[in-house]
């Protein structure tokens, strides 16, 4: 269905901010594009989606999502090809992938026109806050929270869906260094780490904050009952080239589906690398920086596409990870993945729009 048989009324700001922001100096996160979709559930259905000018939401200081927590997000790219047409990477994964998360939250699931047509809409008219630039691309960011004005525990019968968006630069400067949490937890089993709801992200907040403190960018999450097994790092999946064989944990209510870690699975099948999608244990790690069988570890994520670790740190040592070489499967895959998201390589999985 188009957006013209749902109706998504525009307002187009008379405003643009465009020529504010310096497209080479970009900084993740800190500037917000002209305009936002919204979309209100009420009354069991979705009413008044419209593209308007960013700008402040007017709440009731009961709204249920700041005290209950139904909060749930996404995160995608747009790129430019060199014709200069937007392109978006797999955005119905992430259509799917948001609902996975309604459900699991006690919140209505959105229908695929709602999300797409508010999509193409908001692209169309911010398509200029798209960057060009080598690494830059637009952030989108698709979140529906619970909008009842009333302070007893339930599932809310209103919320909100918005998209807003923002360019963006690189994720990480250098090569971080992770640290293995043997104390605190993201996820447990029966829980909710394999969706992307609000809580797991201010969980996570305190323990990666001490760890930072211990001079640590980032933290490699294990399972909850034993800290034995590796799970995902940070807001990333995790992968390890070991032996020439691509090996990543499988993917369980305790870890997220990224879109990034499928699309690299599937390139490494097409292209012959074997993949190992199982349970890793730490130790396993260890011993393969130790004998040298550690190829590569990094973390895979919209934000960061592929992040190489320079260290990790368990137990209070610290073992440097080999550096990724050129003519490595990482290196290539990444290559590979920037291509086909802004357009430069054969899209041979249809993954963009
Ligand atoms: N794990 C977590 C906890 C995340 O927040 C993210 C970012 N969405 C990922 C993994 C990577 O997922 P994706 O490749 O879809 O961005």
């Amino acid at each position: 269905m188009t957006a013209d048989t749902l109706q998504i009324e525009i307002q187009q700001t008379s405003n643009s901010r465009l020529h504010e922001v310096d497209f080479n100096n970009l900084v993740f996160g800190r500037n917000i594009s002209d305009h936002m979709f919204i979309s209100e559930y009420r009354d069991g259905q979705w009413h008044d989606s419209r593209v308007v000018p960013y700008g402040d939401l007017s709440l009731s200081p009961a709204t249920a999502a700041l005290h209950y927590g139904q909060a749930i997000f996404e995160g995608m790219k747009a790129y430019k090809n060199e014709a200069g047409d937007v392109l978006t990477f797999r955005a119905i994964d992430n259509w799917k992938r948001l609902n996975k998360s309604a459900e699991r939250l006690c919140m209505p699931t959105i229908p695929e026109d709602i999300f797409m047509g508010g999509l193409n809409e908001l692209l169309k008219l911010d398509a200029g806050w798209v960057p060009s630039q080598d690494g830059c691309s637009l952030y989108i960011r698709p979140y529906m929270f619970a909008t009842d004005p009333y302070i007893g525990v339930k599932p809310s019968d209103s919320y909100y869906f918005i998209i807003f968006t923002s360019p963006v630069g690189s994720y990480y400067a250098k090569p971080p260094r992770v640290k293995v949490e043997t104390k605190y937890i993201r996820a447990a089993e029966g829980g909710v780490g394999g969706t992307k709801c609000a809580g797991n992200y201010a969980g996570s907040l305190y323990p990666a904050k001490l760890a930072q403190q211990e001079g640590y960018d980032q933290l490699i999450w294990t399972d909850a009952r034993e800290h034995a097994y590796i799970e995902e790092s940070g807001t990333m999946n995790i992968m390890f080239m070991i032996d020439g064989k691509l090996v990543t944990p499988y993917v369980s209510e305790t870890t997220l589906d990224g879109i990034t870690r499928k699309s690299i699975v599937a390139i490494a099948q097409h292209w012959g690398v074997p993949v190992e999608e199982r349970r890793i244990s730490v130790k396993e790690i260890i011993d393969a920086l130790k004998d040298g069988s550690l190829e590569a570890a990094f973390g895979a994520g919209t934000a960061v596409v592929i992040s190489p670790f320079a260290t990790i740190s368990y137990e209070d040592v610290d073992y440097t990870v080999p550096e990724v070489k050129e003519d490595s499967f990482v290196a290539k895959v990444k290559k590979y993945l920037t291509e086909v998201r802004t357009g430069a390589a054969e899209d041979t999985f249809g993954w963009t729009l």
